[in-house]
């Protein structure tokens, strides 16, 4: 694991989860499971392995799941595991609050970004490390993929083809891109606002 990929972890783990939404109650922790860091304090509660992910919320008074981003209560836990995975994977790709850039920066994968052609984005294929360094064309037989730009994806492809060239992250599936970021966010944690002037 990179020493990127632990600040990331260190700082999603300092997040806050505040109140329960539904009924106020502080007894709250987040649903990432972290293998090296558990929450002892919450170690037995099955919703952290089951759901995974750090912008859920549970509360342990009323049992409410719910999105530490926008503050929703997804689901009650009187329902099966499975299910409450399920809503709470469902709400987190779609939640408004989160931000498609903050998906990218916590999610994404970073490729270099190779043409926009109207709402098409051509990307190399495998997931970069290094960062540009200014001296160009070493490319030619890199593999490349082409997605189409979800209008979700924060931003828009006039944007995005002035990043030609660059390494961003991407979020995407078989066929649409969900969400770019810069790759420039790592010094300030404060991902509240990164975009550029
Ligand atoms: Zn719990
Ligand atoms: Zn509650
Ligand atoms: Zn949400």
């Amino acid at each position: 694991m990179s020493s990127d990929d632990l600040n990331k972890r260190a700082f999603i783990s300092t997040v806050m989860v505040g109140p329960c939404p539904r009924c106020g109650s502080q007894n709250t922790h987040d649903c990432f499971y972290d293998e090296e860091e558990r929450h002892p304090e919450f170690g037995e509660c099955p919703l952290i392995k089951a759901i995974d992910d750090p912008i859920v919320g549970h509360c342990e008074e009323c049992d409410s799941v719910f999105c530490i981003e926008c503050a929703k209560v997804i689901a009650r836990s009187e329902r099966s595991l499975s299910n409450i995975a399920r809503l709470a994977e469902g709400h987190s790709k779609s939640c408004p609050e989160l931000k498609p850039q903050r998906w990218a920066e916590k999610y994404g994968s970073t490729h270099r970004l190779v043409s926009v052609q109207d709402d098409m984005v051509t990307i190399t294929e495998h997931a970069e490390e290094r960062i540009p360094d200014g001296t160009e064309e070493d490319e030619g037989d890199e593999k490349t993929i082409t997605l189409r730009l979800s209008k979700e994806a924060g931003i828009t492809s006039e944007k995005l083809r002035k990043k030609i060239g660059y390494y961003l992250k991407f979020s995407y599936d078989a066929d649409e891109i969900h969400a770019v970021a810069d790759l420039d966010s790592d010094d300030d944690d404060d991902v509240s606002d990164t975009s550029p002037p």
